[in-house]
């Protein structure tokens, strides 16, 4: 670091001062009908997509409900909500991922809406530890309520944590969250985090214009002290967000741009369960600087996922409109392995999202829906 002057900022680091099938447009169900077709499912039990990608990785949504109103994610007014005949019980998530980890699943992500405004999610994750080939169990959270529940979910077996934080500053933070009196509440779960040994703990920055990009410094630093990865996040337009989409994108190339100014970058691995991002770190810094850039550079080549929603539909790309029901053969006591392999037949090659426009999101409302 040049002259050794440019330190992070200390903790407390806030400084005060489809699944939805109601989303705007019906996912179509995918055909042709279910059909075992064994050269995706290889003999080594690696599930392959019809574009050669290894996919070991699920992201699993709790809820499409939660309790901030982002504003490049959900509408103020919400959304019309899954009702809760229809989302999976925990015993059903574990049954899917029961299928799914002897055909090569290695990794899941717990996500939504907001996991935790979920009650007991810890139970979920003592179900996953369970299963013997899930290596890697982690969260998508805002932190809000991660305080209250870290002790359950690290005795429960939770690995990692992914936390939504996009500014360093109380005041916009809940600007952007559009919830006051939740800065605070962030910064202890946060705090949280670390105390409970969460590890390596990501922290997602989504960039936007005259909102937060004054900060990209400020973020970098943070890495410099705390060994966190913090990953900038370019938006990506949903029907609800296309102001945001359209005239606030940053891309992230000019976020490294401004950080390489502050010291030379070096091209890093990144931590475990680095599936989109890039990694970058200042010499001797204790954690690393991450991109995730959809709009201005996809890297749907590496994609190695698929998505359950809350209510049991598995989606092959987070966007689009393609999804097979799992949950009616669940509840038929069906094999769901057809279901399965169908989806990895039909994941397309890359998603189709244009800035400031819906028309690639297939009718996707917020992230939330799907499990962003
Ligand atoms: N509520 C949790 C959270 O915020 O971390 C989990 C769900 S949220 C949909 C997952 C991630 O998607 C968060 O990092 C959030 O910032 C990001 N996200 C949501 N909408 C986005 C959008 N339109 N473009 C880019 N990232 C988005
Ligand atoms: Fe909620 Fe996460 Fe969407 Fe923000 S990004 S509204 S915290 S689901």
């Amino acid at each position: 670091m040049s002259g050794g002057t440019a330190r992070g900022p200390e903790l407390p680091i806030l400084a005060n001062g489809a699944s939805n099938s109601s989303g705007a447009g019906e996912p179509r169900e995918a055909s042709p009908a279910p059909g075992s077709d064994p050269s995706l499912v290889r003999a080594d039990d690696r599930m392959v997509d019809g574009f050669g990608r290894r996919i070991e990785y699920l992201r699993i949504s709790v809820t499409d409900k939660c309790n901030l109103r982002c504003v490049y994610c959900m509408p103020m007014e919400g959304l019309p909500w899954i009702p809760k005949s229809q989302l999976l019980s925990w015993e059903e998530i574990r049954d899917i991922v029961e299928v799914m980890a002897p055909m090569g699943l290695r990794r899941v992500r717990i996500t939504g809406g907001e996991p935790l405004v979920r009650q007991e999610v810890h139970k979920l994750v003592g179900f996953l530890r369970a299963v013997p080939q899930i290596e890697d169990i982690s969260l998508s959270t805002n932190a809000v309520l991660l305080a209250e529940q870290a002790a359950a979910l690290a005795d429960a077996g939770l690995d990692r944590v992914n936390v939504s934080l996009d500014s360093l500053r109380d005041d916009r933070v809940e600007a952007i969250a559009r919830r006051a009196g939740v800065a605070e509440k962030i910064r202890h779960g946060l705090e949280a985090a670390d105390r409970y040994g969460f590890d390596p703990i990501k922290i997602n920055v989504v960039l936007m214009r005259g909102r937060n990009d004054d900060e990209i410094e400020d973020f970098a630093r943070l890495t410099l002290d705390h060994p966190w990865h913090v990953r900038f996040i370019e938006v990506m337009p949903t029907s609800a967000n296309l102001d945001v989409s359209r005239e606030e994108q940053v891309t992230c190339d000019e976020a490294l741009e401004r950080i390489s100014a502050i010291d030379r970058l070096e091209p890093v691995e990144g931590p475990t369960g680095n599936g989109p991002a890039r990694y970058w770190r200042f010499p001797g810094a204790a954690g690393s600087i991450g991109v995730i850039t959809p709009m201005s550079h996809t890297f749907c080549d590496r994609c190695n996922r698929m998505r359950l929603t809350a209510d049991g539909q598995l989606r092959p790309c987070l966007f689009g409109d393609l999804q097979t029901d799992l949950r009616g053969p669940l509840r038929l006591g069906q094999d769901l392995r057809p279901h399965i392999e169908r989806t990895l037949r039909i994941k397309p090659e890359r998603h189709l999202l244009e800035q400031g426009s819906d028309v690639g999101s297939g009718g996707l409302a917020a992230l939330s829906q799907t499990g962003g």
